[in-house]
C-alpha cells in the first residue's frame, strides 16, 4: 500500500531542498541553475521516488549495482540523469557500465582500467568522478588528497574513461568544520583545473548532503546529493 501523506510529505520536502539550493548558489554569488540537486534513492521503493521524478527531478544516485538495477525498470527515468554514487567493486564492473550515467566513486587506478576496459569493449566512454577522502578516514573510501594528483595522472592516460571531476564525503562534524573540508576539496578541484590536463574535465565537484548542502554550495560545490531530508530517514543501509 502507498502511503499517499508520505509522497506528499516527499514532494513537499524535494520542492522545499530545491528552493534552498537555488537560494544558496544565489547567496554564494552564483546563478540558481549552476548547483544541481541529486535526489540520493537507496534504499527507497519506486513509489516514494516516482512522484518527485514526476515533479522534475532530473538526477537520481544510487549506492549499489544491485538495487539499482534491481529497481530501474519501475522508476520514470525519462529524461533523468542516472549516478552511481557508492563504492564500486571491481567485480561489479561489468554489470554497471553502460547502466548509469555517471560512476561518482572512482578511487583507484585499479577500478579505472577496469571500467575504462569493459567501456571499450563496449564501444563506450564512461564519465566518471574521482572520490577523495578529504578528511583520511580509514572508515572511508576516496583517493587520499595526497595521492589525489597521482591517481588524475594514471587515469587521464585511459581511453574508455572521462575525468569530469571530483566527489567526497567530509568526515562527520559540525558545519564548521565541514567547511573547511569543503573548501580543501575546492581548492584540489581548482588546482587540477587550472593544469588543463588532457582528458580531463574539472567540471563537476559533488559535495554536500542532507545536513550540510548550503555550507558545500558556499565553498564551491555544484552538485549536492540529498537523501534523508527528501525521503525521510532510511529504515535499512
Ligand atoms: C547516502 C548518501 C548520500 C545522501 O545522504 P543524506 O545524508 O541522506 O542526504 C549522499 N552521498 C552518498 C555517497 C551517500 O551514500
Amino acid at each position: 500500500m502507498i502511503d499517499e501523506a508520505r509522497v506528499g510529505a516527499t514532494v513537499d520536502n524535494y520542492r522545499r531542498i530545491k528552493d534552498r539550493v537555488m537560494e544558496a548558489a544565489v547567496k554564494a554569488g552564483r546563478k540558481p541553475e549552476e548547483v544541481r540537486l541529486m535526489c540520493v534513492t537507496k534504499t527507497i521503493e519506486a513509489e516514494y521516488i516516482n512522484p518527485v521524478l514526476d515533479d522534475g527531478a532530473d538526477l537520481i544516485g544510487e549506492n549499489r549495482v544491485q538495487e539499482y538495477l534491481g529497481k530501474k525498470d519501475s522508476l520514470h527515468l525519462d529524461g533523468v540523469e542516472k549516478h552511481l554514487i557508492g563504492h564500486l567493486q571491481t567485480n561489479k564492473v561489468k554489470q554497471i557500465v553502460g547502466e548509469v550515467d555517471m560512476i561518482q566513486s572512482v578511487d583507484s587506478l585499479k577500478l579505472a582500467k577496469e571500467i575504462s576496459k569493459v567501456s571499450v569493449n563496449r564501444g563506450l566512454v564512461s564519465k566518471v568522478l574521482l572520490e577523495v577522502n578529504i578528511g583520511n578516514e580509514e572508515s572511508k573510501s576516496g583517493v587520499s588528497a595526497d595521492c589525489l594528483e597521482e591517481l588524475v595522472c594514471g587515469v587521464a592516460q585511459l581511453e574508455g574513461i572521462k575525468v569530469k571531476g571530483l566527489m567526497t564525503i567530509p568526515p562527520i562534524c559540525d558545519e564548521n568544520e565541514a567547511r573547511k573540508y569543503f573548501s580543501l576539496m575546492y581548492k584540489r578541484f581548482i588546482d587540477i583545473r587550472d593544469k588543463n590536463l588532457d582528458n580531463i574535465d574539472m567540471e563537476i565537484l559533488s559535495m554536500g548532503m542532507s545536513g550540510d548542502f548550503e555550507a558545500a554550495v558556499y565553498e564551491g560545490s555544484n552538485l549536492v546529493r540529498v537523501g534523508s531530508a527528501i525521503f525521510g530517514a532510511r529504515r535499512y543501509f
